[in-house]
């Protein structure tokens, strides 16, 4: 008769520490990517997985994720079946992700990965997420005119209290990545999320450094996007701008009907009206499409959520203990 040691397979170690890393089209930096992740993470002694979500990447960027899962087995890799974009990757990261908390970082080493450090410090003393806040931005003035312009938009229209100037990068307790695997909705905008989860959650400022090298991936289209995700997943502003809109141009148009009326009953001349007439017609139609057009954009998003499709669809993991071996296997905690 065997001993129960030896039926039961080997035990899967504890993960402390899970980094997420969206990646799209990253070839140019993935070597050093992997250098300074090594070089932050080493030094911490802890058991660690680097999830990389290769977000339909089509150049070199498959290839080397797969040599590098091949070289390394605390890299994991998943592969998305096409670009998703980046609020797709980061939620499949956190789908996939088991330590007890998880580091969201970019790729291209804007976010310092020796950070990590600071943040798990922090974590330790009870926080349950540590975001990071850009204290100097190294882009264009208009890019960050945009930024800084969109962040604070954000926060007099919406009713959760999201952060000024920060972005995905954070470090998050295993809970808060339980609480973000729990909710429904299709459209992820994650530091959206992440603050309306609540928790105990406290900013760290750093420098958000250059782009290490290659192009930034997130084109305009894509940012503007990400933009309306957020205003109008955390807001109803947008749609009582349109309430308002109706109100001011009654009452206005209701004491211009009064002026002309008492124009032409005591003064007695016609007004000569084609252009006022044109104005007027061309300005309410521009407004009706207006008004149209941001109902519109909270349909298309109703829209998605009925249709339930999947946020990502995975083509391929690469070192992930598969399901069966979960299963069998007894995790350590
Ligand atoms: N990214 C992605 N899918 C996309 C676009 C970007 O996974 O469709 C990743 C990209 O590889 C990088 C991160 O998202 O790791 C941020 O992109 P980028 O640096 O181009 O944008 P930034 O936020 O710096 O403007
Ligand atoms: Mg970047």
């Amino acid at each position: 008769m065997p001993t129960r040691d030896l039926i039961l397979p080997p035990r899967l170690p504890r993960i402390d520490l899970s980094v997420v890393i969206p990646v799209f089209n990253e070839e140019a930096l993935l070597h050093e990517l992997h250098r300074r992740l090594k070089g932050a993470l080493e030094p911490l002694d802890l058991r660690y997985e680097v999830i990389l979500v290769n977000d339909g990447s089509h150049d070199g960027t498959p290839a080397l994720l797969n040599a590098l899962t091949a070289a390394e087995p605390a890299f994991r890799a998943i592969h998305f079946s096409r670009n998703f974009g980046h609020q797709a990757a980061v939620t499949a990261g956190l789908d996939h992700a088991s330590g007890q908390a998880v580091l969201v970082m970019d790729a291209d080493l804007q976010d310092p990965p020796e950070l990590v450090a600071e943040m798990l410090a922090l974590w330790r003393e009870g926080w349950q997420v540590v975001y990071g806040v850009r204290r100097k931005r190294k882009e264009s003035l208009l890019k960050r005119l945009a930024y800084w312009g969109f962040y604070r938009l954000l926060r007099t229209v919406t009713n959760v209290e999201i952060p000024l100037d920060a972005g995905d990068f954070a470090l998050l307790d295993q809970r808060v990545v339980a609480a973000l695997r729990a909710l429904p909705e299709r459209n992820r905008f994650v530091r959206g999320i992440r603050s309306w989860v609540g928790f105990r959650q406290t900013g760290l400022e750093y420098e958000r450094d250059a782009r290490y090298a290659g192009d930034v991936k997130y084109t305009l289209a894509k940012l503007v996007r990400l933009a309306l995700d957020g205003l109008i997943s955390f807001s109803y502003a947008p749609l009582r701008v349109a309430v308002y809109l109706g109100l001011i141009i009654s009452v206005a148009s209701f004491l211009i009907a009064v002026f002309f009326l008492f124009y032409k009953l005591v003064v007695g001349i016609d007004v000569a009206g084609w252009t006022s007439l044109l104005i007027t017609v061309l300005f309410m139609g521009g407004i009706q499409l207006l008004t149209l057009g941001v109902i519109g954009e909270y349909i298309s998003r109703i829209y998605d959520e009925v249709k339930q499709r999947p946020v990502y669809v995975v083509a391929e993991l690469a070192n992930f203990p598969s399901p069966a071996a979960l299963a069998a296997h007894e995790v350590v905690t």
